[in-house]
């Protein structure tokens, strides 16, 4: 029976080591500091930061939460975030997406210092991530690392397929996937025969934003899934297409009107030796390699 790798574990496992860490650094006089800045009222964006700030909390680390007014300019961003280039008790910014339209999000991202830059996006730590250095690679794709690590799945040797050339998950992933050795393919949505790729990968990351693109007959069994996918369905017709006899979904389903379902159909997960579900699966990494990542940039900063 395929095994559904448990996301909610691992993320707390890594938060305690996190825990562990900002203590024996509080013993030197450190204390790492997360800044993050949420523009407007998207709710899932709002959840997130939210989120975000609280684990702060919980685990000792500082944060500081900026919230400038919808109508804020590129150039008021901009200083912004110089400001906290500055700050020396703020060791990554986070500037969480998307942002209204009025700001290029593009030219503020290349703003964030490296060196303070825990989503790994700035093309400097693209670059390094690329050239196989060391630096702050983007968290989503590092949390699918430490799953596939501390769930025991080999990554080195293996036929890697990652559906997805976003700068955010695909592409960084199939990168830290090179870096240890897979043998990487990267889809997209030009890709002609996607499932006769997909058929080949011992382990299939998907990444698409399509609920349930990728269909057992695309999956190679035995293969480990790896679902990013966060998709909302509010249809009773794409409810019964994924969820169908599903009696704990169908009772959710009812008192929500909608669900969650990820790139890949639930009965491909049948077809695999280990699956991430969702929700469960990738997206409680991302918060914890947040943190993890806050923490390397302290030490990183500071040279130790
Ligand atoms: P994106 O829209 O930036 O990129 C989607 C990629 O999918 C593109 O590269 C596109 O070429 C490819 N694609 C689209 N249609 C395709 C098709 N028919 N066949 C093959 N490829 C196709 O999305 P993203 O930011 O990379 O996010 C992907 C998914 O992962 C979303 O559902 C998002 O919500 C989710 N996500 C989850 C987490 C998390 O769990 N923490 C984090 C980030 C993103």
């Amino acid at each position: 029976m395929a095994r559904a790798l448990d996301g909610a574990a691992i993320a707390a496992a890594i938060k305690a080591e996190v825990a562990e860490e900002v203590k024996r650094l509080a013993a030197r006089g450190v204390r790492p500091g997360l800044a993050a800045v949420l523009v407007g009222h998207i709710p899932a964006s709002e959840m997130y930061v939210r989120s975000k700030v609280q684990t702060c909390g919980e685990l000792g680390l500082y944060s500081d939460l900026i919230a400038p007014p919808e109508t804020v300019t590129t150039e008021e961003m901009m200083d912004l975030v110089a400001s906290l280039n500055d700050r020396d008790e703020i060791d990554g910014i986070l500037v969480q997406l998307p942002l209204p339209k009025q700001v290029d999000t593009k030219a503020l991202l290349d703003r964030v210092s490296p060196a303070k830059d825990v989503d790994g996006f700035h093309p400097v730590n693209a670059g390094k991530l690329q050239a196989g250095r060391p630096a702050l690679a983007p968290c989503t794709p590092e949390g699918i690392i430490e799953i596939l690590d501390r769930s025991g799945i080999a990554i080195e040797g293996q036929r890697a397929v990652v559906v997805g050339r976003s700068d955010i998950v695909g592409k960084p992933v199939a990168m830290l996937l090179l870096n240890r050795h897979a043998t990487v393919t990267i889809c997209h949505s030009k890709t002609r025969d996607l499932g006769a790729v997909t058929r080949e990968a011992d382990i299939l990351v998907a990444a698409i934003g399509r609920a349930g693109l990728i269909t057992p007959e695309m999956v190679k069994p035995g293969a480990t899934i790896v679902d990013v996918g966060i998709n909302r369905i509010t249809e009773q017709a794409d409810f019964d297409r994924f969820f169908a006899g599903n009696a704990k979904r169908t009772e959710s389903f009812a008192k929500r009107g909608s669900t969650i379902v990820g790139d890949v159909h639930p009965r491909a997960y049948e077809l695999a030796g280990a699956y991430t579900p969702v929700p469960g699966g990738v997206g409680p990494l991302t918060i914890a390699m947040l943190m993890s990542n806050t923490v390397r940039a302290a030490k990183m900063r500071r040279g130790l």
